[in-house]
């Protein structure tokens, strides 16, 4: 079983602050808070940073993405190492195990998984592989993959528990496919944790806001009446897909939603997208549960996006997802490779923070 320490809520001070100084170890109980301490895991235990009655989100990370690096590429661990470095203190951390065969077969097919774990383990130290033009798979890919996708899972069950989650993991996932990895991504780890989910939940929705279409998730849920898939991308664009003639098919026809936007595209055009189409679409859905796909690459200074939003927007955007759900959302990170990319992250965790 995961564990996490759920940050100090004991409500000790005056205004729901304790300000106890907890110690800075880890599996040990912090004196004021022992009633909601769950176990290990858990790093960073702060002084009381959340007001109570709120659930601060929880971060979900994955050590091993340092394993699936390529020097130079733009989709290497330095994202990560942007990321940490302005994380503040006393964030609340989880660490996931890897995700297990059972959860990657819902969505990928067997025959694609051994070829990813073949081509990683081929790959001699320093070595790469690659699995198109820009998606390398060096020695470490298989295991980082794994732990990406199972961090989504826990984002997902923390999100299921009431409480708001982000993981902030790589390699990213919604190009994945069923059979194919491409677009830098192996494993399709918000498809991993949606396909999860269902075993628990009867309907989940997938809200990806990231630049490009995630043609891999589209493909998984396509006739899928149980997973409402929405996205909002640049058009023309990689990988050439999400026309708004796409819909889904079969049970799962009218369960796609895709809003093509033209390059340039900022915070006016993104705001009425949610409002008049992702939004209606997704309350009429009446999710159990709403994943975010959160690729930050329509921020203006992304070099590969060619969008127009600026960090406060992606804070926006959480709020209109959060005011209208049942649940707080669970968030996995797509792409994001400009140097506000952090500064967005936090405006989401400023906003999933002040969840009630
Ligand atoms: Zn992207």
């Amino acid at each position: 079983m995961l564990a996490v320490f759920h940050g100090c809520i004991c409500g000790a001070g005056k205004d729901g602050r304790c300000g106890a100084a907890l110690p800075d170890t880890t599996r040990s109980v912090p004196p004021l808070c022992a009633g909601i301490w769950k176990g290990a895991d858990i790093f960073i235990p702060p002084p009381c940073i959340f007001p109570y009655g709120m659930s601060p989100c929880i971060l979900v990370l994955n050590d091993q993405s340092i394993c699936h690096d390529l020097k130079g590429h733009p989709e290497s661990e330095q994202r990560m190492e942007q990321i940490r470095s302005i994380l503040p203190g006393g964030r609340i951390g989880l660490k996931a195990p890897p995700v297990s065969m059972d959860d990657l077969l819902r969505v990928h097919m067997p025959e694609y998984l051994s070829r990813l774990e073949d081509l990683s383990g081929r790959c001699r130290p320093g070595g790469v592989a690659f699995l198109d033009s820009d998606t390398y798979v060096v020695s470490g890919s298989w295991d980082a993959a794994r732990y990406a996708a199972g961090a989504a899972i826990a984002a997902a069950e923390e999100a299921l528990s009431g409480r708001p989650a982000f993981a902030v993991v790589r390699p990213p996932g919604h190009h994945a496919g069923p059979v194919y990895g491409m677009g830098f991504c192996l494993l399709n780890n918000v498809a991993v944790a949606a396909a999860w989910s269902l075993t628990r939940v009867s309907q989940v929705a997938i809200i990806d806001w990231d630049v490009h279409h995630g043609n891999g998730t589209q493909a998984m849920f396509y006739d899928s009446d149980r997973v409402l898939y929405c996205s909002v991308h640049r058009s023309p664009f990689y990988p050439g897909t999400g026309r708004r003639e796409e819909t889904g098919s079969g049970a799962g026809e009218g369960c796609t939603v895709n809003v093509p936007l033209p390059a340039g595209s900022g915070s006016d055009a993104y705001l009425q997208v949610f409002q008049e189409e992702i939004l209606p679409a997704v309350c009429s859905f009446d999710p159990d549960l709403i994943l975010i796909s959160a690729g930050q690459d329509p921020l203006a200074d992304d070099p590969l996006g060619g969008m127009n939003l600026e960090p406060g927007d992606f804070g926006l955007l959480t709020e209109l997802v959060c005011s209208g759900a049942r649940k707080p959302p669970a968030l996995v990170l797509e792409g994001g490779y400009g140097p506000s990319h952090g500064d967005a992250i936090m405006e989401i965790l400023r906003v999933l923070d002040q969840w009630v």
